[in-house]
């Protein structure tokens, strides 16, 4: 067993000791296995939440409607939940309750994929009732059972999937892809929230470009905030080259780019997707930056603008659009900057408040922002003798027109 699991183990036993079955399932049996690093162990468990409750002093509610309780234990946290069937769909939507049943099989057989439907005991033994191991052999995602009514349960697999598709470089087996093409539509119950998690995930994994190929093919796209119009720019986006994004804002830069959508437009894009205003802001300013990049290298005082680190994201998507990074060029650039910020100028308001003798207005802001740029791009020495005589001289070149 791997690290994160043997440190697992002594909760695992705990709740045996109790009478009850427990199982490491879900992601991380999958990654495990497949000899990817793992991020959350997810435990599965025969005790009801109230039972997982008395056996450990430290828990936290984190999904008790679902299930799952927050098991504390020597500075870690596992997610302990419950088996359950989620036999009462309605609206292609998943159940928001839950039956908890005893039987490992019955929660097995609620799951999504065969490569996701893995129990792993504390001895090591793999419980596999879908020949998941020999579709992780051959890189084929498959719904466990009857992918119609898999997809009918719960459309947002259709959407997991791709998102699959994406991080492990898989196939999907036939039956399957026919389903999600048959019932792409289903989608449209799906809450944008569930849809985003699933679209950023697959934007941000390695084999990107074939899982929105199989978006576009499956025409699932069509149900995706904003995607609908757009087929030929997403295999456009698809064809870019096969390096994998770091972060969402870029991922979401270069889709926004590839699309044709005008910085104007991101905003409203983004709120499509009920993106929040830290990505919808980033995304602005990296796009800004890159339709700058694509035509010249920034100049101070746009890396001034964005600052060092979307700089930097600028400056590492320009491979995307067969020009070559110089990330260096840029921390030197912006080393170099004599300020960093508005705040390192070395006058304020208050400042030119006192010299000049003028009710505050529209001015200061004026002023202040040529003080800025001039000191920025190197035409003004930084020092507050020399800001305030040009700014005299500036006001008066102001009145003489
Ligand atoms: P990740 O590595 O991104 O966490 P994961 O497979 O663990 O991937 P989770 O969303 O964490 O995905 O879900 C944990 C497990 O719960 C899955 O492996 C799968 O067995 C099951 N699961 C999650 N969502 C669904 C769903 N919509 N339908 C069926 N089973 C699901
Ligand atoms: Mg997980």
């Amino acid at each position: 067993l791997p690290e994160e699991f043997q440190l697992a183990l002594p909760v695992m036993n705990q709740i045996e000791r109790a009478g009850f079955e427990a199982y490491f399932v879900g992601g991380s049996v999958r990654d495990v296995l497949l000899g990817h690093k793992i991020h959350d162990v997810d435990i599965a468990t025969s005790a009801f939440p109230a039972e997982i409750k008395a056996i450990f002093p430290r828990t936290i509610d984190i999904g008790i409607a679902h299930g799952t309780v927050l098991v504390l234990q020597h500075d870690e946290q596992y997610e302990v939940t419950t088996f359950r069937t989620e036999s009462t769909y309605q609206d292609f939507r998943r159940p928001d309750q839950v039956e908890f049943v005893r039987s490992l099989t019955e929660d097995l057989k609620r799951r999504d994929f065969t490569i996701n439907a893995f129990a792993l005991k504390d001895d090591g033994e793999i419980v596999d009732l879908f020949d998941g191991l020999i579709d992780l052999q051959e890189h084929v995602l498959r719904a466990v059972g009857n992918p119609h009514e898999r997809f009918h349960e719960d459309a947002l697999r259709m959407m997991r999937g791709l998102r699959f598709v994406s991080q492990l470089g898989f196939s999907f087996e036939n039956e399957t892809f026919d389903a999600i093409n048959e019932n792409h539509a289903l989608l449209e119950k799906i809450s944008v929230e569930r849809i985003y998690v699933e679209f950023d995930k697959l934007l941000l994994g390695k084999f990107r470009n074939q899982a929105v190929r199989f978006l576009v093919e499956t025409e699932c796209y069509l149900y995706c905030p904003g995607l609908r119009h757009y087929g030929e720019a997403l295999l456009r986006f698809a064809d870019l080259k096969p390096l994998i994004f770091t972060t969402s804002k870029q991922a979401w830069t270069v889709l926004v780019e590839q699309m044709g959508i005008g910085q104007n437009l991101i905003r409203p894009f983004l709120k499509k997707w009920k993106a929040s205003n830290e990505l919808i802001q980033k995304v602005q300013a990296l796009h800004w930056g890159l339709k700058i990049r694509q035509e010249k290298p920034l100049t101070n005082w746009e890396i001034y603008q964005l600052g060092l680190k979307n700089s930097l994201a600028v400056e590492e998507l320009v491979t995307f659009y067969n020009l070559t990074p110089d990330l260096e060029k840029i921390k030197n650039q912006y080393e170099a900057l004599p300020i960093k910020q508005l705040r390192d100028l070395a006058i304020n308001g208050n400042d030119l408040l006192q010299s000049i003798d003028l009710k505050p207005g529209k001015w200061l802001k004026e002023i202040l922002g040529q003080l800025e740029y001039q000191v920025v791009t190197k035409d003004l020495k930084n020092d507050s003798k020399v800001l305030l005589d040009k700014a005299q001289e500036l006001l008066q070149a102001g009145d003489d027109k």
